[in-house]
């Protein structure tokens, strides 16, 4: 293992954002950040996924003396980050369980000397007391605490340590403290304001569009069917399809392999060491499709996911948009499926009203429930409702999602609405989907004639729409709350207060018309387009090569966006190639010359 350095102290953020991560300007609100907590303040940092955020800790960390303390919830994500910092040239480690003896003996000598520049840490390890201690005495330029909403025990990320790390303020008097999330949750905002005493911390508050993600929702029919059609447009890129259980998981990689598309299933019942090669699989160059519940995700960096699919509903809107927000973190064109049905539907309220949290707890996430509901069942813009659910509002249309590009049919569908609360009500409220289509559309099952119910009024009365037209109708007049399934009750149906106007007559009801799966066309491949591509694929050829005999991902050593960047100018001299965005000090010492050599090498 190579000696590491600190980094000569620089104070100027900008020579550091040129020098050592070769990047040419800040974006969106890091400059204020930085400069916040440059001068000693603290910060919250609410940014969406692939919004820049680290930088905004690992740049004032350079600039100010002492060791940046960076506290992560997961080993992946130490682990890709260090990889990415030391490729900077900045002394970089991460202690945690996954490292050996030999290596925690170094970082400590390292600690121990003033040698490290930035450690990242687990917060269970960090607030053991004699670690603490150890770092108290040493000079620390700032403690950054990622993925803070994991301290809010509302959401989907809960980790109980992190509830200790309010105690950091007393530990470390003076350091600035910065917390950073992209859960755009205004709920959890606050919560890691009080539970982090982060009392004083300036709020820097970024918009949450992703506008290079197209989202595409639609109804569930033939789930593997509509999964291929999909996956058509994005042949050999990467990308995740997330699946509720297990068994879907693995049923669908299978399904997947078997129409000769590579992938790999990851969930947590698989053993440590297959989760860990089928992640390091799909973070290779040209790795496979990963199917994964959503054990998979939180942590993973990389930059070119260009899909995200959910085949099942996810459990609230902020959940749905952190998985979706893991596609097209580069910025380059990234396109996402969302198909959900009536089952979904059920299964997910019943997943919370059984859970065992207070019923406080249970009515914000049903709430959290209605809200993606809501997303899914609009026939406007998907972007402007998911944005307007975190206080965003946005003027117009987006011309970037499916009901941009294929506007929604409506319908007039008061009558059928009225149809169908009246079966309902005639079936006493007691029965599912299914049997109440069967009684509208006039089918004699047993279950119809056991009950009588083909002696009903509104038996047969529904023949204007066929099974599946009936079901979206439920599924619409559910996802608004005119419906609502009672769970102590085998999931019947019953009409809440908001359906009774439509039963009187008093409001017509109008229905997005479900369409078959509207994806958009492939979207143009991200990057290298007309003569730069040979290049391209050169220079890719040379990555692969790196990154094989370091042992780390690809995107470590080069994004793509660098190596397309150096495929356009060409340049024939190191003094060239410092210029192209995305190459620093470290890498041009690093690769410099190899690059150089190959770009001599290719064909003109
Ligand atoms: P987040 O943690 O918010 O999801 P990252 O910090 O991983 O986002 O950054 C997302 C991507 O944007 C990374 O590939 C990073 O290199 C790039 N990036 C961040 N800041 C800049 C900048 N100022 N200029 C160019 N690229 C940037
Ligand atoms: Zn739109």
């Amino acid at each position: 293992m190579e000696v590491c350095a600190a980094l000569p102290l620089v104070n100027d953020p900008h020579e550091v954002l040129r020098t050592v991560f070769g990047l040419r300007g800040f974006r969106g609100r890091q400059e204020e950040v930085i400069g916040h907590v440059m001068a000693g303040g603290d910060a919250i940092v609410l940014m969406p996924t692939g919004g820049g955020k680290s930088l905004c800790y690992q740049l004032p960390a350079l600039c100010r003396a002492g060791l940046g303390i960076i506290v992560s919830p997961l080993i992946a994500l130490m682990r890709n980050q260090v990889a990415a910092m030391r490729q900077l040239g900045v002394n970089a480690a991460a202690l945690n369980s996954a490292i050996g003896a030999e290596e925690r003996a170094r970082i400590w000598d390292d600690l121990r000397a003033g040698r490290l520049d930035l450690l990242y840490v687990a917060p269970e390890r960090l607030m053991m007391p004699e670690f603490l201690e150890a770092l108290a005495r040493r000079p620390v330029s700032l403690i950054a605490i990622d993925e803070a909403h994991c301290v809010s025990q509302w959401g989907h990320d809960f980790r109980r340590e992190y509830l200790q790390l309010a105690e950091l303020r007393a530990w470390f008097p003076g350091v600035p403290r910065i917390a950073l999330t992209a859960t755009a949750d205004v709920q959890s905002r606050e919560e890691i304001r009080q539970r982090l005493a982060l009392d004083d911390a300036r709020m820097f508050l970024a918009s949450f569009d992703r506008p290079n993600i197209r989202y595409n929702i639609t109804p569930k029919a033939s789930p593997l069917r509509q999964l291929l059609a999909f996956l058509k447009n994005h042949e050999g890129e990467s990308g995740i399809v997330y699946c509720l259980s297990r068994n879907a998981v693995e049923e669908t990689a299978a399904a997947l392999n078997s129409h000769g598309i590579r992938a790999l299933p990851y969930h947590a019942r698989l053993d440590a060491e297959t989760r860990a090669r089928n992640q390091d699989a799909f973070l290779a160059d040209d790795g496979p499709v990963l199917v994964a519940t959503i054990a998979f995700g939180m942590g993973i960096d990389k930059p070119d996911v260009r899909f995200v699919v959910h085949m099942d509903l996810p459990g609230s809107l902020e959940a749905y948009y952190q998985e979706t927000g893991r596609a097209g973190r580069d910025g380059a064109p990234a396109e996402t499926l969302l198909l959900y049905g009536m089952q979904d539907l059920m299964l997910r309220r019943k997943m919370i009203t059984d859970g065992e949290a207070p019923d406080e707890v249970k009515r914000v996430e049903l709430g959290k429930m209605e809200a993606l509901l809501g997303v899914c069942e609009t026939a406007g813009c998907r972007r402007q409702a998911i944005l307007a659910c975190f206080g965003e509002t946005m003027a117009a249309p987006c011309g970037n999602c499916d009901s941009c590009i294929t506007p929604a049919e409506t319908w007039d569908a008061t009558i059928p609405a009225r149809k169908a609360l009246s079966a309902m009500l005639r079936t006493g409220q007691n029965f599912g989907v299914g049997h109440l289509v069967d009684v509208l559309l006039g089918v004699e099952t047993d279950k119809v004639t056991r009950f009588g119910h083909d002696q009903l009024p509104t038996f047969g009365v529904g023949k204007e729409l066929d099974r599946k037209g009936w079901q979206s109708l439920f599924r619409q007049l559910a996802a608004r709350g005119m419906v609502a399934t009672d769970h102590d009750h085998y999931g019947a149906l019953v009409m809440t207060e908001a359906g009774r106007p439509i039963l009187r007559g008093a409001v017509e009801v109008h229905l997005r018309r479900d369409a078959r799966v509207r994806t958009a066309r492939r979207a143009d491949r991200a990057f290298a387009a007309g003569g730069a591509s040979a290049l391209f694929e050169v220079l890719r050829e040379v990555r692969a090569r790196i990154s094989r005999e370091q042992k780390v991902p690809a995107y470590v050593i080069f994004h793509d966006a660098t190596l397309a960047a150096i495929a356009e100018a060409r340049p024939a001299s190191l003094a060239a190639l410092a210029e192209v965005p995305g190459i620093g000090r470290s890498k041009l010492e690093r690769y410099g010359e190899t690059i150089l050599a190959a770009l001599a090498q290719a064909p003109a």
